[in-house]
């Protein structure tokens, strides 16, 4: 990453329509960066013209989710983000010698995501998606400077415990004043052979951080949907072909396709 001197960031030009959600979550592991790769293959093949960011410092996956394996090219001052499955994606993992932990302050963080929104060739994007890592720091913050038009997407487990977590990573919006779109719930519920729902990490949680964001915030912050637990998910974030490519009749597929429609 190199310094650029006077940071022009086209999304927040006036007139540019591009749709920036910011996914967030409260805990590690509840699924974010799996939801975040399926939104963007099931929007690229619905046409759409998406852009990932991933933001999740300390915990980068979305080049292996997307079977993303290439570095940016760079042609003059500008760097071609490479493309996977149709989608243009960018990673802080493309930046640092593999193997090695990133241990970055916040301000430089702050920088390598200026960077990403000003030096990078997006072209004309519909949507950009930002992967941001769990929890409310200083990445958090950074995108409600940088991007204002940015809207906070909440990806929660079923329990309690991580719907919590997620009420909290959520409300930062009330301090940053920017938009929730909504809300999803990961890990719902196993369907086993008889039909039946196995509901391993309870119930609930979704609807709840739901309830509570919008009466935090006064409007309506949905539930945009409820992904089960799925073999296909892992094994297609494992081979970095999305579920919603690979197995488009899987329950989980068709439910993460579904919140991509109602974006
Ligand atoms: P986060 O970005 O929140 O840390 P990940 O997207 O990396 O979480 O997911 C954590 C792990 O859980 C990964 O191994 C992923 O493949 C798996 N996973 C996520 N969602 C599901 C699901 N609905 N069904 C099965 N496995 C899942």
């Amino acid at each position: 990453l190199r310094g650029s001197a006077t940071p022009v960031i086209p999304f927040t030009q006036p007139g540019n329509l591009t749709k920036i959600y910011a996914i967030g979550s409260g805990k590690g592991g509840v699924g974010k960066s799996t939801v975040t790769a399926n939104l963007a293959a099931a929007m690229a093949q619905q046409g759409i013209k998406v852009g990932v960011i991933d933001a999740d410092i300390y915990g980068f996956s979305i080049p292996r989710l997307l079977g993303v394996a290439s570095q940016p090219t760079r042609v003059d001052s500008m760097l071609l983000p490479p493309i996977a499955h149709e989608v243009k994606v960018v990673s802080i993992g493309m930046f640092v010698p593999s193997g090695q932990p990133v241990v970055w302050r916040g301000p430089m963080l702050h920088r390598a995501l200026e960077q990403f929104l000003t030096d990078v060739y997006w072209g004309d994007l519909d949507v950009l998606l930002l992967d941001l890592p769990p929890g409310t720091g200083d990445i958090a913050i950074s995108v409600a400077q940088l991007l204002p038009n940015s809207e906070i997407l909440t990806v929660t487990t079923p329990q309690a415990a991580a719907a919590e977590v997620a009420e909290r990573s959520g409300s930062i919006a009330l301090q940053t004043n920017q938009g929730l779109v909504g809300v999803v719930e990961n890990m719902a519920w196993l369907e086993q052979e008889d039909g039946t729902r196995l509901e391993i990490f309870g119930s609930g949680g979704g609807q709840s951080v739901s309830d509570s964001l919008s009466k935090l915030t006064g409007t309506d912050v949905p539930l945009l949907g409820q992904i089960p637990l799925d073999i296909n998910l892992r094994e297609a974030g494992d081979d970095g072909v999305p579920v919603v490519l690979s197995a488009p009749d899987s329950p989980a597929a068709r439910a993460l396709s579904n919140v991509a429609l109602s974006l």
